[in-house]
């Protein structure tokens, strides 16, 4: 019975539904029916650890119930309203999210990542005109990053593969090399100002004419890019000069706010204040789509003047609805009550170093890094030249993990011949024997090569 539905639900799946990314492969393809906590069951009623919450963002785990209710609850009283005027819900949200950030700042809503990128890049644009200073429209941001699929979140994207059947995208968008600190230059305890990698933005603002910079954008921690991780003093460094050539400092907390890296948001790790703050996944733990743009109120303030086009003329329909925000309320609420972002800063670390032990010596292994419940494994076919490894040799790994019953991943298509990053980020809620059988499983993967 249950393997007739399977095939019938495949047959289907493969007539009519497009799935992102992929070459369709029915072998290859879960069917998800149910989850709780880390655990997906299928429509076979095979169960699977889930170490990549989804698409990083499944922070509370599956099948929180009062997430249902919240939004359910809401739905009766109020299913919808636009955001051109307003309500509780949005209102509250918006006010927790400030007060999460230090309280300064105030949140457009939207309903994805790429929307919350595409929304920061406008009010961006539009401050610098605002404050008299037309010229500045171009972004810098970083090779390897991901920003989303939209114009000029993926024009703001530093992956090739990702773009290059899409081009001309939206014009302006400049990329410069993430640090590193496997391959690159730059050291953990190198001095902002003596980073290779802020250099290289400062040279790059001067070169291109420091009045024409809106704006640069990185995520704190480059996620599905590699697991890049800055030195230290990177992310102040880069506010420094942005403060210097005028322009404002967006970071992208679309996967490592809420708790991914051990604090709230990501940048809260490196000290540093930005400019513009844009968030997703992790709002809503992905159980309703929600987004959100935050800008330093007095970012916020210069559209306030009274000429004709002063105001922020950007709107979208299904934003900030009701139910999301709600929803969001009581996933922050699960956050705050069970220690989540402190429990991501202590089970990551663990987790780092059972897998540091474990594999750190295998001939494949050439990095194991990561903040939190954030963790990247780089694999190399020779740890002197650090040659990436074979992509098929990385499928493999994952393809062992999957059929012991754990679901990992790796980074995307980032640049060719650098698909060599196995990548781990699970539920927050993940317990002490599931971080076991986690490390467990990945190691003996490594080892099965
Ligand atoms: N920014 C980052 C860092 C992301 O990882 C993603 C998606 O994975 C996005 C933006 C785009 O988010 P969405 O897929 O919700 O549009």
């Amino acid at each position: 019975m249950i393997m007739e539905k399977t095939e019938s639900i495949l047959g289907k799946d493969e007539k009519h539904l497009w799935h992102g990314m992929k070459p369709y492969n029915p072998e290859n393809t879960i069917i998800a029916k149910e989850a709780k906590g880390v655990w997906v069951t299928d429509e076979s009623g095979r169960r699977m650890l889930d170490a990549m919450a989804g698409l990083w963002c499944v922070n509370v785990g599956y099948g929180r119930e009062e997430l249902a209710e919240a939004a359910y609850e809401q739905l009766k009283k109020l299913a919808y309203f636009p955001l051109t005027q307003s309500h509780e819900p949005s209102v509250k949200l918006a006010e927790k999210i400030s007060d999460m950030l230090g309280g300064e700042y105030v949140v457009f809503f939207s309903n994805s990542g790429s929307e919350a990128n595409e929304t920061a890049f406008k009010i961006a644009r539009q401050y610098h005109q605002q404050k008299g200073e037309g010229n500045r429209y171009k972004f810098i941001s970083r090779y390897r990053a991901y920003h989303g699929n939209t114009g000029a979140a993926l024009a703001a994207t530093g992956q090739a593969q990702r773009k290059f059947k899409y081009e001309p995208l939206s014009g302006g968008f400049i990329h410069v090399p993430p640090p590193d600190l496997y391959r690159g230059e730059d050291k953990e305890d190198t001095k902002a100002n003596e980073l290779q990698s802020v250099k290289a933005i400062d040279n790059t603002m001067t070169w291109e004419l420091s009045e024409t910079i809106a704006g640069v954008i990185m995520e704190p921690i480059i996620t599905g890019g590699g697991i890049l991780m800055p030195p230290k003093e990177y992310l102040q460094g880069v506010k420094n000069i942005c403060e210097h050539h005028g322009a404002l400092l967006i970071v992208d907390e679309v996967i490592c706010g809420f708790g991914r890296t051990g604090e709230p948001f990501g940048f809260m790790n490196y000290g540093v204040k930005p400019d513009i703050i844009t968030m997703a996944k992790g709002i809503t733990s992905a159980y309703l789509p929600l987004s959100a743009t935050a800008v330093r109120r007095d970012i916020y303030e210069a559209f306030a003047g009274s000429e004709e086009y002063d105001y922020f003329r950007h709107v979208n329909t299904f934003g900030g609805s009701p139910a999301a925000c709600a929803l969001a309320l009581k996933n922050i609420e699960i956050m705050e009550n069970e220690h989540l972002f402190s429990r991501s800063k202590v089970k990551g670390k663990e987790l780092l170093h059972l897998l540091q032990n474990k594999v750190k010596d295998h001939r494949y292994v050439g990095d194991v890094r990561g903040k939190g419940l954030l963790i990247g494994i780089e694999l190399v076919e020779d740890k002197g030249t650090k040659k990436p490894l074979d992509v098929e040799k990385v499928n493999k790994i994952i393809s062992f993990c999957k059929n012991k019953g754990v679901i990992i991943g790796k980074n995307g298509a980032t640049v060719a011949g650098f698909n060599n990053v196995l990548t781990l980020s699970p539920p927050l809620c993940i317990s002490d024997d599931e971080i076991i059988i986690l490390a467990e499983t990945v190691t003996e993967a490594i080892h099965s090569l």
